[in-house]
């Protein structure tokens, strides 16, 4: 399964073990899909491994999303320009009419985004499940694009905006969460390479998880040992229904209630939380994923991450799906994430670079319980490694490389991809994925889907 023994040499190296941690020029050894080594200079004559020329490039680890929705794709630029309930409204409506070919083809196109702009790890958080075939196909999906995948099935049982069709009963849903992960043999967190795992969760409470379920996913959790993934406090219109509607007086307060927050939970944006509410994500451990491009394209708000970091709350950064940023770019979010917190602060040196990019690299392996797996460059962890070009126009010269990787790189600069020791991308080529037949497929799909949707 694993490639052949690999080394990257020639390189300025940034393994994200520490701020201030760079080696010049360098190079890393891979053998069964796992970091040997990590060294300055020239590796010495070789023993039949490939070898790839690093130069001019810096190798750095695969960046980490921890928080989006692939098939989404489809649905780039379709609803604009309304509030985030009246959104919401019409894309869990499209559960009415999705398939598994839509699917697979925007999952594919999904992927094969994250790919070439330097992702290596992708939580997707799936919702829209008319029935069991969807998840199952994009299970399949990420598992032939290479990328090493958190797959959060969450369950959705309550709600007027939601349609019929897309809501089950916990038993329902826990069943075919069952089969799914039943259906991946290893998968789960006990398989070594983590190529693959689950997680769970409501979708967004409390619009559409009712009490029980919340209970009930919590057990489910952890009879299976399996983490959590929800939206939460993603716009200040849920948390009023949550105030209104149950006397809570925010989201994670009211998750708290069903002992929800926990070291194996990730709330997506957290964007709307009391002081008390991030002094509880940081006591119990819950990670969050700050997804600000979406969030200013929905008009949400700026979520406290500066706060959250003070407080000691974990913080990855995810993309979320193409229906609200348009895009899968995680350097594009990058720099979105500084820049945000500079704004809201009318401080320029509120938030650090390295933290920023620790937010999309270790700490994001992290938030997802992949922490000892991947996130840095460090002989030992699985080898999941991008090389980006910075000999760009836009890089040069060089004079902060971290400051440099957050606010000038763009996706398209990241020239080699590996995840588990496989080369995925070189010279900004797919070695596993074809490009054409995906980008063919994605076109006849989303004529598909909105033919079905209506939407002219
Ligand atoms: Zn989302």
């Amino acid at each position: 399964m694993n490639a052949q023994p690999m080394a990257i040499t020639g390189c300025t190296i940034l393994p994200m073990t520490g701020p201030g941690a760079v080696i010049d020029s360098g190079c890393v050894s891979v053998t069964d899909g796992v970091i040997t080594a990590v060294q300055a200079g020239e590796l010495p004559e070789g023993k039949g491994e490939t070898r790839i020329d690093g130069r001019g490039m810096v190798l750095m680890p695969g960046l980490v999303n921890a928080h989006t929705h692939l098939y989404q794709v489809l649905l780039r630029a379709v609803w604009e320009d309304m509030p985030f309930l009246a959104w919401l409204k019409r894309i869990y409506g499209v559960a009415e009419s999705l398939n598994p070919d839509h699917v697979m083809a925007g999952t594919l196109l999904g992927c094969l985004e994250n790919l070439k702009g330097g992702v290596t790890t992708v939580c997707e958080h799936n919702f829209l499940n008319p029935g069991p075939e969807c998840a199952v196909t994009a299970v399949e999906a990420i598992s032939r694009s290479g990328l090493r995948g958190v797959f959060a099935r969450t369950i959705m049982d309550s709600g007027e905006i939601v349609p019929d069709c897309t809501k089950e009963t916990p038993e329902t849903a826990f069943g075919r969460i069952e089969d799914l992960m039943a259906r991946q043999p290893g998968a789960g967190s006990s398989r070594d390479d983590h190529r693959l795992t689950f997680r769970t969760g409501p979708n967004t409470p409390p619009i559409n998880a009712s009490p029980d379920l919340l209970r009930e996913i919590r057990r489910f959790a952890h009879q299976h040992s399996i983490g959590i993934s929800a939206h939460v406090a993603e716009s200040a219109s849920v948390v009023e229904v949550t105030r209104r509607e149950l006397g809570r007086p925010g989201v994670v307060a009211h998750l708290k209630d069903f002992d929800l927050p926990g070291e194996d939970a990730i709330f997506a944006h957290s964007v709307h939380l009391s002081p008390e509410e991030i002094r509880h994500l940081a006591e119990t451990g819950t990670s969050v994923s700050h997804n600000p491009v979406s969030n200013m394209m929905l008009g949400d708000g700026i979520a406290p991450v500066v706060e959250m970091l003070a407080a000691g709350v974990r913080v990855g950064l995810g993309t979320d799906g193409a229906a609200s940023n348009h895009g899968q770019d995680l350097f594009e979010t990058m720099k979105a994430a500084s820049l945000l917190q500079k704004v809201k602060h009318q401080d320029a040196g509120v938030i650090d670079p390295y933290s920023v990019l620790r937010m999309a690299t270790i700490d994001g392996a992290h938030a997802l319980g992949l922490g000892s797996v991947c996130g840095t460059v460090e002989a030992g962890k699985r080898a999941d490694l991008i090389l980006v070009d910075i000999r760009k126009p836009h890089f040069q010269p060089v004079n902060d490389l971290v400051s440099q990787l957050v606010h000038c790189a763009k996706a398209t600069d990241v020239d080699t991809v590996v995840v588990d020791g496989r080369v995925l991308m070189r010279d900004r080529q797919c070695t596993l994925l074809d490009e054409h037949e995906i980008l063919q497929r994605a076109r006849g799909a989303q004529g598909d889907l909105m033919a079905r949707m209506s939407v002219a």
